[in-house]
């Protein structure tokens, strides 16, 4: 069969976005595989990417605005009706009740945060500092932790897995999850290599666990106890590093007193794990020649977020696998996806803003969805009352869907930005259509590497569909019609026509007329677009807002891009990188640092590891007298397991999954026995805050007494009912970690029922 044509292009649906070459035949992606000339994925890629033509491709796509009507049904308006009423409304709130009255949720997933550079402008119209995203669902204890470690919550780890001796997963799955680059060829590696060991620390027996040497199937929610038995193991050993802890962290004492008097045997006990595998997994993690740890949802979701969060970066930091090859590290970034918003250093003279009803301050700049809709239902004059969703689902993806539908419901204004008609979408008052991510320029900032980093600026593939629009033209014409920015900038535009080659001229030029008019400064993006993004080659005006970030980046590691094979000088290193990034189709390599560049990358004072966290080791005391909760729900579910046909909530058509289609419950062999289940029968599951039914399938990789469920379901289709289970019906927000507020999906007590053919 002859295609028009074939390009490169990565895909979108995990962190790791492999490379991609696509073969496109009349609007539809006929043939996905991995491209070989991608600097990291370097051909890989998993099955998921194969089904991409179901998100570029399906019903609900969304190709023209839509205004809400008073009978709930939806009107086709024109772009320039739609943002003048949305411009006014806007504006008319912030007078009426000020900037804090509004909230931006969302921002970009897995592939899409270009936008996010123009679309957080919108908060800074408005006057607001209220970002609710994803990774203040996910991660923002990781990043509280981060900030009292190494001196900023921007100081992100990560893990050299491909070439540690020791690996230790905990509370991940890089077999479905990924996560780590290339997942399943760097495990098989490490499986096929007699010198090498991995251990998995989950209470399933998950794809992973049946690869690794070792399987610590712990009770769910023992993460905290047990890490901080194996802390006890390797400091009552003597197998701490001495010499890089003397040499590089301070805090140590205060540290070692509070972990020598863990009680082991008893922690050990409660995860309810043999002791000797548990000191086995201690000694070897901290007598291997290179050991480091890898962690995702399973220990950010359950009980301890952060206190966990704490204590897995102390396996490698009392053990030295830090800042070195095969232990953990630190990694640049080029578009920056997070700030450091510490609660107790004020930001300009001024406190950091928290939030009406739960007096929440941000982390990393974010503030946690949990806590969004009471913040809207609250009946203080203080509430929010208008929110923006970009890329985002929230009454399907964040806890208690029923709190965040009531509170969108009642909102003056909800407007949506997306590619398909979401379940947040149906609650709008507009919903604006958004060009897909292979339909426009686009960038995932999840380049997360060490040492080497990269970056990949995806070409357009197709065109728009009907009237949808990228996200930089959308909000930079909702600035205009608020009046914020003008609608031309003639000099800057004739500027940068004329000094098309030599960008560092521009941005002279910029610099000048942001000096005379400082209310432009935090619009400089779209700025960008309009004036200098007109004269870069193939239409790539989006990519303008990268410009100054190469120039960032290229300044602050400039023996790493120099080593990447990048050169200029001071000044022109930096617009070579951007014209590097521009032209290089399948990703670029921005940096390759050294590992012991992660101690110029920490940003305490000292350039030291401060080890010693009051609050942390205050919690780590309170674990002693923690007692089990009594309840009448007899299950811990685990919400939101990653599976082979399941990922986020981008492919809404369900045709996509090749099995699974019901998103069955696992259960335990033992546990459907009690309650004479068998395999696809249909049952009841019910929590505290509601109910859902499901379907069983027996599995003995779950514990007695635990229940998973996936995520990525409970969508409608072409105005179906919810389609496979709606995780989020039965969690609630106010189960959740104290410090970062992030829920605990991966510890919802259940109570389950078989139905019943009639009920069923
Ligand atoms: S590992 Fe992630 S980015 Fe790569 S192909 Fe699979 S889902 Fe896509």
């Amino acid at each position: 069969m002859a295609y028009m044509k074939t390009e490169q292009t990565a895909c979108i649906l995990c962190s790791r976005n492999c490379g991609l070459r696509v073969d496109i035949d009349t609007g539809r992606f006929a043939r996905i595989r991995g491209n070989e000339e991608h600097p990291i994925s370097k051909g890989y890629v998993c099955q998921k990417a194969a089904r991409l033509d179901h998100y570029q491709n399906h019903d609900d796509r969304l190709q023209h605005p839509l205004k809400r009507q008073p009978d709930g049904s939806f009107t086709r308006v024109p772009w320039d009706e739609a943002l003048t009423d949305i411009a006014a409304r806007l504006l008319s709130i912030r007078e009426r009740h000020g900037g804090d009255a509004f909230a931006f949720v969302g921002g970009g997933g897995q592939g899409n945060h270009l936008g996010g550079a123009y679309s957080r402008q919108v908060l800074a119209a408005m006057k607001s500092r209220y970002v609710y995203n994803s990774l203040g669902q996910e991660k923002t204890g990781d990043f509280w932790v981060n900030g009292r470690l190494f001196g900023s919550q921007t100081c992100h780890t990560t893990e050299d897995v491909e070439h540690a001796d020791y690996v230790l997963f905990i509370g991940c799955n890089p077999f479905q999850s990924h996560g780590i680059p290339n997942a399943r060829d760097t495990l098989r590696d490490i499986k096929k290599n007699p010198h090498r060991t991995m251990v998995v620390i989950d209470p399933r027996r998950t794809e992973t666990a049946k690869m690794a040497h070792i399987h610590l199937q712990l009770r769910p929610g023992t993460d905290a106890v047990l890490i901080s038995a194996m802390l006890a193991i390797i400091l009552r050993n003597g197998l701490h590093d001495r010499a890089f802890l003397s040499e590089r962290c301070t805090g140590f004492e205060t540290l070692e007193k509070e972990l020598l008097t863990i009680p082991i045997e008893e922690y050990v006990r409660r995860a309810d794990i043999p002791l000797a595998d548990v000191e086995r997994v201690a000694r070897g993690f901290a007598t291997s020649h290179s050991a480091c740890v890898r962690i995702d949802l399973g220990i950010q979701h359950t009980l301890h977020t952060t206190l966990n969060g704490y204590l897995e970066k102390l396996l490698y930091l009392l053990t030295g696998n830090f800042g070195r090859k095969g232990g953990n590290n630190l990694h640049s970034f080029l578009l920056p996806l997070l700030g450091h918003t510490d609660e107790r250093q004020p930001r300009k003279g001024k406190p950091l803003k928290r939030t009406a009803h739960h007096r929440m301050h941000p982390i990393g700049g974010i503030y946690p969805p949990n806590i969004l809709p009471d913040e809207v239902l609250h009946p203080g004059e203080d509430r929010l009352r208008a929110v923006f969703v970009d890329s985002s689902n929230p009454v399907v993806t964040y806890a208690d869907s029923q709190a965040y539908e009531r509170a969108f419901k009642s909102l003056d204004l909800l407007v949506v930005v997306d590619v398909a008609m979401t379940e947040t979408a149906r609650l709008a008052h507009y919903v604006l259509p958004a060009a897909s991510q292979f339909e426009k320029w686009e960038a995932s900032g999840f380049n997360l590497e060490f040492p080497e980093n990269f970056f990949h600026l995806r070409h357009p593939l197709l065109e728009p569909r009907g009237d949808s629009l990228p996200e930089p033209e959308i909000y930079t014409r909702l600035l205009e019609k608020m009046g914020i920015i003008p609608t031309r900038f003639p000099l800057l535009s004739r500027f940068a026509r004329v000094h098309r080659r030599t960008p560092l001229a521009y941005l002279g030029a910029l610099a000048v007329a942001l000096a005379g008019h400082r209310a432009w400064m935090p619009f400089v993006a779209s700025i960008m677009y309009r004036t200098l993004g007109p004269t870069l080659p193939a239409g790539a005006a989006v990519a303008s807002c990268i410009l100054p970030l190469a120039m960032a980046y290229a300044e602050q590691h400039r023996a790493a891009v120099r080593r990447a094979g990048h050169s200029g000088n001071r000044w022109t290193l930096g617009v070579e990188l951007f014209r590097a990034i521009l032209d290089g189709r399948s990703g670029v390599v921005l940096s390759r640092h050294e590992f012991a560049d992660t101690w110029s990358l920490i940003k305490t004072k000292d350039r030291r590891v401060h080890l010693a966290i009051p609050e942390m080791l205050e919690e780590l005391r309170a674990l002693k007298t923690e007692a089990p909760s009594g309840t009448e729900y007899p299950f811990v579910l685990m919400a939101g397991e990653r599976r082979t046909y399941n990922a986020n909530q981008i492919y809404r058509d369900p045709a996509w999954r090749k099995v699974d289609k019901e998103g069955v419950m696992r259960m335990h062999p033992d546990d459907a026995a009690l309650l004479d289940m068998a395999n696809g029968a249909h049952a009841s599951c019910r929590s505290v805050r509601g109910e859902i039914q499901v379907i069983i399938q027996i599995d003995d990789t779950v514990r007695p007494g635990v229940v998973t469920l996936p995520h990525g379901y409970g969508m409608r289709f072409r105005d179906s009912a919810p389609l496979g289970p709606q995780i989020n019906v039965l969690t609630s927000s106010g189960h959740c970690d104290p410090f970062s507020k992030t829920p605990f999906h991966k510890y919802v007590p259940v109570h389950i029922r078989k139905l019943d053919e009639a009920s069923a």
